[in-house]
């Protein structure tokens, strides 16, 4: 296939380029029109026509399944608008707030837990007003120590814009991180430019790109490059990563993904086991399985490379640690048993010298 230039945005599009046959996209173009469908060039680069399973194709074309919705699902799976005093910001969590400053993205992601929220019919960006009523909200609120800005995919916006964000919050003595949520590094790494490395950087506030990616093949070398050009400009960079059915459930590749984030220079953050998102259940795992997989990659991987599994709880209840556990309370004994990687269990007794006495 020859490079393509322009993102595939829909079923037509991604029948001319190749990427799936004619009546494949008659049967999906009705999800297409549902949900928003976007494939970068640097995406349909990655994907194998001839494979049925590639995992890059299942994260970005629509498939016939997205139309059937669970009864659990919800359009609001983690209940931002639950939580959000101001248009386009969510207060969860006490010392944080999110910013969603983009309502669009560079692709569109089939399993996307804002995806009644994102892509083309919603307001692109959050407007000049929108925008300062979050400034003021954060500015009158003394316990935000971190600002996360995401959408939507917020490195989609032009540098000049970014560094206004940046430049307003940094005027902000209060707030000490700015966190940036993106998937730009990888699906467009064109994109990241030492304009955009600029306008993230801030003399004043610490500074995080978290960089969500599923499957190794997204690390390619303009992805790693992107990655580097913004670590050299002073920008520290964690990961997130989805738990998806038939994309990275299996040991062997998300070993091989939280490898390559490490040799990457980012810190494996999350794996998030997929939200309640509707139409989205061909592509969740149960908890069981993932938590075996976590269980799996400690024996595979260092401490440096192991991401937390979480659960984000539907209702705004906030994100939570989903295991597995290690530690069992022992009955009738003060102790515990503590099962090792190997999974032999081991009795341990949790003795210390007792309270202090005060004289
Ligand atoms: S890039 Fe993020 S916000 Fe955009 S569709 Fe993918 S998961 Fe959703």
């Amino acid at each position: 296939m020859t490079a393509l230039r322009q993102t595939l945005k829909s079923a037509a599009d991604l029948a001319d380029a190749g990427l799936i046959s004619r009546p494949r996209a008659e049967e999906i173009a009705e999800v297409a029109d549902r949900y928003a469908a976007a494939v970068t060039p640097a995406m349909a680069a990655l994907i194998d026509p001839a494979d049925a399973g590639d995992p890059i194709a299942r994260q970005f074309i629509p498939d016939r399944r997205e139309l059937d919705r669970h009864p659990a699902e919800l359009s609001d799976p983690i209940g931002d608008d639950l939580k959000s005093p101001v248009p386009g910001l969510v207060h969860r969590y006490k010392d944080r707030v999110l910013v969603k400053l983009a309502a669009a993205c560079a692709v569109y992601c089939r399993f996307c837990f804002r995806r009644e929220m994102v892509g083309p019919g919603k307001a692109a960006a959050l407007s000049e007003s929108e925008l300062a009523n979050a400034l003021d909200y954060i500015r009158a609120h003394p316990e935000i120590w971190e600002v996360i800005l995401t959408g939507g995919d917020p490195l989609i916006l032009s540098p000049r814009r970014i560094a206004q964000v940046t430049a307003a919050l940094a005027e902000i003595p209060h707030v000490k991180i700015l966190r940036w949520h993106t998937r730009v590094p990888v699906v467009a790494p064109e994109r990241v430019t030492d304009a955009l490395a600029a306008a993230l950087r801030s003399a004043a506030k610490t500074v995080y790109v978290a960089l969500h990616a599923n499957h190794p093949r997204e690390l390619t070398d303009p992805a790693r490059e992107a990655c580097a050009r913004l670590i050299d400009a002073g920008l520290a960079m964690v990961s997130q990563t989805v738990l998806l059915k038939g994309v990275n459930d299996d040991a062997a590749t998300l070993e091989a993904l939280m490898r390559a984030f490490v040799e990457t220079r980012i810190k494996p953050y999350y794996l998030h086991h997929g939200d309640l998102a509707p139409g989205t259940a061909h592509l969740r795992t149960t908890i069981g399985e993932g938590q075996a997989l976590m269980r799996d990659l400690r024996r595979r991987l260092s401490g440096l490379a192991l991401p937390t599994y979480v659960l984000d709880i539907p209702g705004a209840h906030g994100k939570v640690p989903v295991g597995p556990s290690y530690l069992y309370e022992t009955e009738n004994a003060a102790g515990y048993t503590v099962e090792d990687a190997r999974g032999e269990a081991h009795a341990y007794e949790d003795c210390c010298a007792g309270p202090t006495a005060t004289v």
